[in-house]
């Protein structure tokens, strides 16, 4: 580490938990983000701040003005931009010294294969059913561990699946696929929105533990969040014996 490394990540190092070892361990590290948007957005920021070494940040949409009520990464100067080059600009403001890579292309499942292939952990911060099942198929065939989120109106979750962990359940575990369009969009239900600051700072904190190997892991639980009402639940979810993706 260069000395600005050492002052910049000076409040990490002096956590017993992190250190100088840890601080090395998130600068080696590289982390797949799927989405820059509303979940998008605190999770790149937090891991770029912390110097994750290398991050591969993936959007085909552009900033639109309905975006910068709680998606932060980007401004005003983005509108019309596509995210993940908003998202590489800004984040390069925060933190120079780590690679992020932007990809503008709309994701294909062979895409999201070869991208994920050279990443320690996928960040789900998409969207939609069909990405959060491609996603799930793909890190369960490559055996990495996936941070997903969500967040609709007041309510939002967060969950790990860590396939490293035979025993891990899965995504489909907890929602299995039936091919239903059961999309629940924010631009047609609304969302608030330090929700999703609140639900990808979850993300963001509990990759990073994944990375250091450090305190509970969030894996084979579910986070329920309702802001509203200000409750937080901590569901255990099982491994479904019948699951087509983890139990074949
Ligand atoms: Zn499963």
């Amino acid at each position: 580490m260069k000395d600005s490394q050492l002052i910049r990540y000076s409040r990490h190092i002096l956590l017993p938990e992190i250190e100088y070892e840890g601080q090395q361990k998130l600068l080696d590290s590289h982390c797949l983000i799927i989405g820059a948007g509303g979940l998008g957005s605190p999770v790149s920021m937090y891991l770029a701040a912390s110097g994750i070494g290398k991050l591969t940040i993936c959007d085909f949409d552009k900033v639109d003005l309905s975006n910068l009520q709680r998606q932060l990464l980007h401004n005003q100067d983005s509108l019309g931009m596509n995210k993940s080059l908003s998202a590489k600009k800004n984040l390069e403001k925060i933190n120079s010294d780590i690679e992020i890579i932007s990809i503008t292309k709309k994701l294909d499942v062979k895409k999201m294969e070869e991208l994920s292939k050279n990443a320690n952990i996928i960040i789900d911060c998409s969207d939609n059913f069909k990405t959060r099942y491609a996603l799930n198929q793909i890190a369960f065939n490559q055996r990495k561990p996936l941070v997903s989120g969500a967040a609709i109106k007041f309510d939002g979750q967060v969950s790990i699946y860590d396939f490293r962990d035979s025993n891990s359940p899965c995504y489909n575990c907890l929602f299995p696929n039936t091919d239903e369009e059961l999309e629940v969009r924010c631009a047609d239900h609304g969302v608030f929105s330090p929700l999703v600051g609140i639900i990808g700072a979850c993300q963001a904190a509990e990759a990073m533990k994944l990375l250091l190997n450090i305190g509970k892991s969030l894996n084979g639980h579910l986070l329920l969040i309702d802001q509203k009402e200000l409750k937080w639940r901590l569901l255990t979810i099982k491994k479904d014996k019948n699951c087509l993706v983890c139990s074949r």
